[in-house]
């Protein structure tokens, strides 16, 4: 410990600040996660990453850097992490799902910002967050308008440290043009950065990496198809956080050391709820670390969560990057393509997400679906009012943020539409 509280001083942490947010998280996770019931024996790992996600992944972090490795700190599911990982560099997940800062945060920002803004704004603000600090670079991406003006501001308080990739709104020829140069622009920030030169070998290997972990997830999503469910949607959503922190490599091992033992489960049809119980797919905005509210709300209500189509989730690993490419050049449009077959509700018209959403519904067999959206958060509010015309299966639409002020309402609320799946 005293050797972290020293590297958590030299990156310039605010150490009462760090100590409190520590704590709540460690009280937290043992209600939330350390209580549930049958949880498989392959947890234990992600348990242990809980436990040192500003420990030991830091000081991996902190290491590779002096050996002179690149750490790209990122918020959006668009940053193509193929390319940072093929110039062996670190790619780590800086969105934040906690109510920190917000007051020093609201000295920059409009109060009405959503809440996931707000909070990486008041992670750097409070000097909780030590990724942050480890980063060389941190991509800030032209997606929602709170986004793209947030970054300017983050750029100040970060030194300069903040890189903007233009995602285009549209999905037509000229935006996926436009995408592609953007791609080549980081391909050559992160060459410039590594001092290293992009080779087809090394770009084969990034691609390798990102699929492997994405397989892996997908591998997990599949699992949950089955009833009873042998893995419950807290940790599963936890597993798809882990995803933007871990060392890529190591994480696909565990996911499908974990996968092998819920396979055994389903064929003992063991789950970790009776068979029958109803099924919720969740589909929004992402739930950045530690942002567990709805999840441990849905769960402690009757139900379980078989899925989210969600960027912290199947946004996430949905496409695999297509590897049969023999040059730099292909492989990089390779990467454009796959990566603007996301669908968020940024961009317009974006009509491939409802399709995504009814086959989650029918694959993974839900029962209903939550529409999650951030207040404040516009392009995922305007889809929610549109899902609920055209979605034709039992909805709730729901708006919340990071506050525990509204956790009897939504209770209140979800119970009542649990119930309705029963009838
Ligand atoms: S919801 Fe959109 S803007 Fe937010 S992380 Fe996902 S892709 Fe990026
Ligand atoms: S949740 Fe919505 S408003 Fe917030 S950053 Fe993501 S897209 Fe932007």
């Amino acid at each position: 410990m005293e050797e972290y509280v020293k590297l958590w001083k030299s990156l310039g942490l605010d150490l009462d600040s760090h100590e409190v947010l520590l704590n709540t998280l460690s009280e937290f996770y043992e209600k939330i996660f350390l209580s549930q019931p049958k949880r498989p024996k392959g947890m234990k790992y992600f348990d242990f990453v809980i436990s040192e996600v500003h420990g030991l992944r830091i000081k991996e972090l902190y290491d590779a850097r002096k050996e002179g490795k690149v750490v790209v700190g990122a918020f959006c599911v668009y940053v193509p992490e193929e390319l940072i990982y093929a110039l062996d560099g670190i790619c780590v997940g800086l969105c934040a799902g906690a109510e920190i800062g917000y007051e020093e945060a609201e000295k920059y920002i409009p109060r009405n910002t959503c809440a996931l803004i707000k909070a990486f704004m008041g992670f750097k603000l409070a000097g909780v967050c030590p990724y942050i600090e480890c980063c060389n670079i941190i991509v800030g991406e032209t997606t929602c308008d709170g986004k793209k003006k947030a970054y300017e501001t983050f750029n100040q308080i970060t030194n300069g440290k903040v890189y903007v990739l233009e995602v285009p709104h549209t999905k037509s020829k000229e935006a996926f043009e436009l995408f592609l140069k953007e791609v080549y622009k980081f391909k050559d920030k992160l060459e410039e950065l590594s001092g290293k030169k992009l080779t087809l070998e090394a770009l084969k290997k990034g691609v390798a990496i990102a699929n492997a972990k994405r397989k892996a997830l997908s591998r997990l999503e599949k699992l949950r198809a089955f009833d009873p469910v042998p893995i419950s949607g807290l940790d599963a959503l936890l597993i798809e956080q882990i995803a933007f922190y871990d060392d890529p490599v190591r994480f696909a091992e565990k996911v499908n050391l974990l996968c092998d033992e819920l396979e055994n489960m389903v064929k003992n049809k063991q789950g970790v709820v009776s068979k029958n119980t109803p099924r919720i797919l969740i589909s929004g905005c992402p739930f950045a670390l530690p942002n567990w509210k709805l999840h441990h709300l849905v769960e402690t209500s009757g139900a379980i969560v078989v899925g989210e189509e969600s960027c912290v989730g199947k946004r996430y690993y949905n496409e695999l990057t297509d590897d049969s490419f023999s040059s730099v050049e292909e492989g990089i449009e390779k990467i454009a393509i796959r990566y603007l077959k996301t669908h968020c509700a940024c961009f317009t018209p974006n009509n491939e997400r409802l399709d995504d959403i009814k086959n989650m519904f029918k694959t993974l067999k839900a029962d209903g679906i939550i529409h999650y959206s951030l207040q404040f958060c516009t392009p995922y509010m305007f889809e929610a009012y549109k899902l609920e015309r055209d979605i034709e299966v039992p909805y709730l639409k729901l708006e919340t943020d990071y506050s525990l002020e509204d956790i009897g309402q939504l209770k209140t609320r979800i119970e009542a539409f649990i119930e309705t799946l029963k009838e």
